[in-house]
Formats: C-alpha cells, sequence, structure tokens
C-alpha cells in the first residue's frame, strides 16, 4: 500500500480548478521533490496531504485513511504528516525547546518532563541543543528553520511536508536546512519536497515532479529529468531557477 495516493484529486477554490484530477502515488521511503511555476499548484497538493485544505473531488489517502474520512480519521492524518513552511511559523512567546515539545504534550498529552527530554533530543539532531532556551527571535533564520522541523518531527510523522523550507533563507543558511534534510531522507524519512534547489533534487530526491496548471505534467528520476527534460515548458523553467 502506498504511504500517499492521489485518486483523480481535484481541488477547486470557487471556479478556479487549482489541482485537476491528480493522480500520483507516493511509496514509503520516496524523496519527492516537486517544482513548478509559480500558481501551478504544489503548496495546494501538499495542503490537501494533511488536510489544510479539503479536496473538492476524487479521494486521497494518507496511510490508508481517505482526508474525506471524517473529523477523527483527520486529525491522525496530521499526525501522520507533518509539515513545513516557507515561514518558520514558530510560536514567538515560546524557547525553542518549548516549540517543540507543545505539539507532543497537546496532542499526545506527553507529560512536560518526557515532552522535553525527546524535544532537547531533536534539537540535538538538528544541530541546536546550544539554543534549546532561546526564543525564535534570538536564532537565525536558518535555526528558526530547524526549529521548525523538529517540531515537525516531535509528533513522530512518517511523511515530512516541506514547502519552499530554504526560499525566505540567506544563501549562507540554506545549507545548514538542506543539511538536516538531507540526513532525513537517508534515515529513510518519506519525503515531498517543494523547492527550487535543483542541487538537492539531485542529490536527495529519489523522484522529480513537475507541475503545471494544477496537472504533474513530468514525473521521473531527477538526475535525468534534469539532463534530459522531456518537454520544452520544464527545459524553460530549469533556466530559469
Ligand atoms: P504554488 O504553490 O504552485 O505557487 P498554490 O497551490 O499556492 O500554487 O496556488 C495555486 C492557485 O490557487 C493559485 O492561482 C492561487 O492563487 C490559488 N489559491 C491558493 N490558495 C487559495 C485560496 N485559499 N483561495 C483562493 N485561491 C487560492
Ligand atoms: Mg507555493
Amino acid at each position: 500500500m502506498s504511504i500517499i495516493e492521489f485518486r483523480k484529486t481535484s481541488k477547486h477554490f470557487g471556479d478556479l480548478k487549482v489541482l485537476d484530477e491528480v493522480d500520483l502515488s507516493i511509496e514509503t521511503g520516496e524523496v519527492v521533490v516537486l517544482i513548478g511555476p509559480s500558481g501551478s499548484g504544489k503548496s495546494t497538493l501538499l495542503r490537501c496531504i494533511n488536510g489544510l485544505e479539503q479536496i473538492t473531488g476524487g479521494d486521497l489517502l494518507v496511510d490508508g485513511i481517505s482526508v474525506r474520512a471524517g473529523a477523527k480519521q483527520l486529525r491522525r492524518i496530521r499526525q501522520e504528516a507533518g509539515m513545513v513552511f516557507q515561514q518558520f511559523n514558530l510560536f514567538p512567546q515560546m524557547t525553542a525547546l518549548q516549540n517543540v515539545a507543545f505539539g507532543p504534550r497537546k496532542v499526545r498529552g506527553l507529560p512536560r518532563a518526557e515532552a522535553e527530554a525527546q524535544a532537547m533530543r531533536l534539537l540535538e539532531k538538528v544541530g541546536l541543543a546550544a539554543r534549546a532556551h532561546h526564543p525564535p527571535s534570538a536564532l537565525s533564520g536558518g535555526q528558526q528553520q530547524r526549529v521548525a522541523i523538529a517540531r515537525a518531527l516531535a509528533i513522530r510523522p512518517k511523511v515530512m511536508l516541506f514547502d519552499e523550507p530554504t526560499s525566505a533563507l540567506d544563501p549562507e543558511l540554506k545549507q545548514e536546512v538542506l543539511n538536516v534534510m538531507r540526513e532525513l531522507a537517508q534515515e529513510g524519512m518519506t519525503m515531498v519536497v517543494v523547492t527550487h534547489e535543483m542541487g538537492f533534487a539531485r542529490q536527495v530526491g529519489t523522484r522529480l515532479i513537475f507541475m503545471e496548471h494544477g496537472k504533474i505534467s513530468v514525473d521521473g528520476d531527477p538526475v535525468q529529468t534534469i539532463a534530459n527534460p522531456p518537454n520544452d515548458r520544464l527545459k524553460d523553467f530549469l533556466q530559469h531557477v
């Protein structure tokens, strides 16, 4: 069984069709890199996976559970899919540690000491144990994004969804975030990553998907697809990223 399965999935915003009968199966352990022009539906595709947007046609299964199944199942799906956004969205009044411990305390009712011990291990994993007691405002953008990754991992997701996680970062800070993502991939985490970082796509991606107008127009091996784009639009797109 695929961990994520789009079945003729559509998403409309009013009259605007943003996802157009998408068929896509993602297997455990895949690192899918999603690219495409602005407005092609990449963020919406990710947001449908964890129920931040409701689909309007077809079906979408996450670990066998339909996003249409109801509130209780949707909560389960949200725990299985961790999300990292372009804007880090950390709680400004909490320390890094409290940010990471928050989900497990709130969602899984973990006692504070246990949640914070686990949070500390995750901050170590992303190289930020020394910054654990600082608020987001005392951290660089790259550090904040690594805290956001640790926070998403704290709910023990089966899939990690990344929506342009390095787009808001200065070039020198991008790499520290990409390195954490690379390590996650090497540990076998299933990932769907919207990014313009073609080096990451080639080195870490197991699959590259090019979206246009709410449809998948190319789906292939990253190295081969980037070396030999199968259509002119992708070729043109790659020349501009
Ligand atoms: P991408 O991430 O590829 O840039 P998006 O998924 O964000 O594309 O958006 C796809 C299209 O859907 C765009 O035309 C965008 O304006 C529209 N859209 C996205 N979110 C909403 C919303 N909440 N309400 C109305 N239109 C939206
Ligand atoms: Mg987007």
